[in-house]
């Protein structure tokens, strides 16, 4: 099987991450008849410092010629937000990743923040709505630095989109042990698209009798996720309530360094994103100390994506290998391995389990 990635390493920490992320790929599909190859795509801040656009014209197009695509992060001091979220926003809605799955437990060997939790409370993902809702780009600034500026960001929902990302919601949840779902809404203040989330939420749900269902306000779920962990297994959400509850969740499971996400488009008519949910964290830039976790996490994601299964289980039980070592953690868990070092102890792990599986084959 042959598989393409488009890579983009991006800014900051990005750039230190992602060569560890393609290190795991590399052990990973070695001498198993899977082979992978990877193309750079050298877009970033430091791109547009240059070119003053984010990427090449025919970006696009690049793009959409990848299996799927890898990314670290994009944003550096000195460029708006407006400019590098642009490019990811523009991916996710061009390729049409309407779903944004970040997946939050905790890893062996690391403890939650929160007191007296362990591994058995904190397993959930969080189905986030990509495409639409709050981050549509809709909106709009007039009379601007004039007394009466006025500006606007619409919150834009569709009836197809809310049915297919609870539709998604729904499937997932069901091939999940615990098949239970969370619906997060505000529709007691957000008295339009929120009350027609909750109704086509309420109507797809009722195609899946044996998922277990409940409805939770954004603000009251955040506290359910601090107080009732273990009672949260999938999550659905809008594009800003997951944005916010999965660096939360994130970090209710030790850091926002481990921490993966997957850009879906379902249909597989375009590639789907991989990245790790962290930013490109210049504050910790050539200091050798970014975990690169979520980037293999993100790595695991991919593989499984590509249906490359076995290469994404050996990648997440070496990873978890690691991460069981308080010697092999990174400073954001308390440690002071560096991110060579982990990469180091990921890929001899990953390389000794991929021996004894073609050993036994
Ligand atoms: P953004 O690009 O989203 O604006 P950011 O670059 O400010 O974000 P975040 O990703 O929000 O950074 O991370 C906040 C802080 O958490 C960082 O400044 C950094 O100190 C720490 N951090 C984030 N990711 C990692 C990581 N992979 N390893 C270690 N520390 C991290």
């Amino acid at each position: 099987m042959a598989h393409t990635i488009g890579v983009i390493a991006g800014d900051g920490i990005g750039k230190e991450v992602i060569p560890a992320g393609i290190a795991a790929i590399e052990k990973a599909t070695r001498g198993s008849g899977v082979s992978v190859s990877f193309s750079d795509l050298p877009w970033s801040c430091e791109y547009y410092l240059k070119h003053g656009r984010m990427m090449d014209e025919d970006g696009y197009e690049r793009m959409g010629t990848f299996d799927a695509l890898y990314m670290g992060a994009l944003g550096a001091p000195g460029v708006s937000d407006a400019a590098s979220a642009g490019l990811i926003l523009g991916i996710r809605q061009k390729f049409d990743q309407y779903v944004n799955l970040r997946p939050m437990r905790l890893l062996a060997g690391l403890s939650s923040p929160l007191a007296n939790r362990g591994a058995a409370d904190i397993d959930m993902i969080c189905v986030r709505e990509n495409s639409e809702g709050e981050y549509s780009g809709a909106g709009g600034r007039v009379h601007q630095g004039l007394p009466i500026e006025v500006a606007t960001d619409l919150s834009m929902m569709t009836r197809a989109g809310v049915e297919r990302i609870q539709r998604f919601g729904c499937k997932l949840a069901q091939s999940r042990p615990r098949k239970l779902l969370t619906l997060v809404t505000k529709s007691n203040a957000q008295r339009h698209a929120m009350v027609m989330w909750d109704e086509i939420a309420a109507q797809i749900a009722r195609e899946f009798p044996d998922v277990t269902w409940d409805k939770e306000l954004v603000d009251a779920a955040t506290a359910r996720m601090v107080n009732r962990p273990e009672s949260l297994d999938t999550i659905v959400a809008t594009n800003l309530h997951a944005d916010i509850l999965s660096d939360l969740a994130a970090a209710l499971a030790g850091s926002l360094g481990i921490a993966p996400t997957a850009n879906i488009n379902p249909e597989r008519l375009y590639p789907s994103m991989f990245e790790p949910i962290h930013g490109s964290a210049f504050d910790i830039m050539g200091k050798g100390w970014a975990n690169p976790v979520g980037t293999f996490w993100s790595v695991v994601m991919l593989l499984e994506h590509l249906g490359e299964t076995g290469a994404a289980e050996r990648v997440m039980k070496a990873v978890e290998h690691v991460t069981a070592n308080p010697l092999l953690h990174t400073r954001d868990l308390g440690g002071t391995a560096t991110t060579a070092q982990v990469t180091e102890a990921v890929c001899a792990q990953i390389a000794a389990t991929s021996q004894s599986h073609l050993t036994i084959a």
